[in-house]
């Protein structure tokens, strides 16, 4: 294991640093034994397959076994059963708040360390994500359970196989985007909308720095604690969101046009190599939708 010596992100103390994973690794994990080929790709660099998703040395392990609690919790009381496709409704705690929080912390602790890409949101934008991060951070270190300053939202993705008279136009790969993907990004829009987005497969987490509550999005919130129900159909989201959907989607689908043809004949020969895997699998199905979409 490769060991960094600099200041931890979250508790400050100079200290080994771990290789951390931005997405959770069970996410990573799920994506890959779900996966027909056992390989994934990253949009970004679509030829080339990894095995275990992006690390990075942010925090100390002390902070990283902090996090692994509530790690724990979303996945066996929240990603887990909605993957297994139990619908009904899930009771929850402090803790999944929590968790979105976290997630919200590693991505903007992420993309100031690593990619340095605060630097290109204009100066307001940036105080308050770096507002944000300091009030996230000092929630985590604390071990705080509720905050009622920045709300977190989660939205239950599923298959489309059906579109409206009024839905623009949809990507090729929309379902395999919405089912099967990891993603993430600090989403700003004109009206003033500023919000953490992470994407864990069929589950996307919007955590709202500005407006701290919006009004457009009804349904989703999580509170200290509740009761979330995947199936139920009377949630509000302002049409932007799905207009943002289309976009990430046509991004990866852009990248995929960049395989190599070699690396499209390995995909097949991995595809056949495992034949048993292709019935039943989320990505057949993901796919099967993606085609009946465009056929209509
Ligand atoms: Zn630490």
């Amino acid at each position: 294991m490769k060991i960094y010596r600099e200041k931890c992100r979250l508790c400050g103390e100079p200290s080994k640093l771990e290789l951390g994973h931005i997405a959770p690794s069970f996410v990573i994990k799920y994506l890959k034994n779900t996966s027909i080929t056992g390989y994934m790709r990253r949009s970004d660099e679509p030829n080339i397959t990894f095995q275990d998703g992006e690390k990075h040395p942010l925090f100390c392990r002390n902070c990283e076994n902090k996090f692994s609690s509530d790690e724990n919790y979303f996945a066996k009381e929240v990603f887990f059963p909605y993957h297994k496709r139990i619908l009904g409704p899930i009771k929850y705690d402090y803790r999944l708040g929590r968790f979105c929080i976290l997630q919200a912390f590693r991505k903007i602790v992420y993309n100031e360390v690593i990619t340095n890409k605060l630097s290109i949101y204009k100066p307001t934008i940036r105080k308050r994500l770096i507002k944000a991060r300091d009030f996230f951070r000092e929630f985590l270190m604390v071990g705080g359970k509720t905050q009622n300053e920045y709300s977190n939202h989660i939205i239950f993705a599923n298959l489309i196989d059906n579109v409206g008279s009024n839905m623009p136009q949809l990507p090729p790969n929309i379902n395999m985007y919405l089912t099967r993907s990891v993603d993430t990004a600090i989403v700003y829009s004109e009206k003033n909308k500023l919000f953490i987005y992470n994407k864990l497969c069929k589950i996307m987490i919007l955590t709202f720095i500005t407006p701290r509550k919006p009004r457009d999005y009804e349904g989703t919130r999580i509170y200290g604690a509740g009761t979330l129900n995947p199936s139920r159909c009377d949630i509000t989201l302002p049409v932007s969101i799905l207009h943002f959907w289309i976009d990430r989607a046509l991004k990866v689908n852009e990248s995929q046009e960049k395989l190599t043809n070699a690396q499209q004949e390995l995909i097949i020969k991995r595809f056949l190599k495992n034949e048993d895997r292709i019935l039943n699998s989320e990505c057949t199905e993901a796919h099967l939708a993606d085609e009946k979409l465009q056929s209509n």
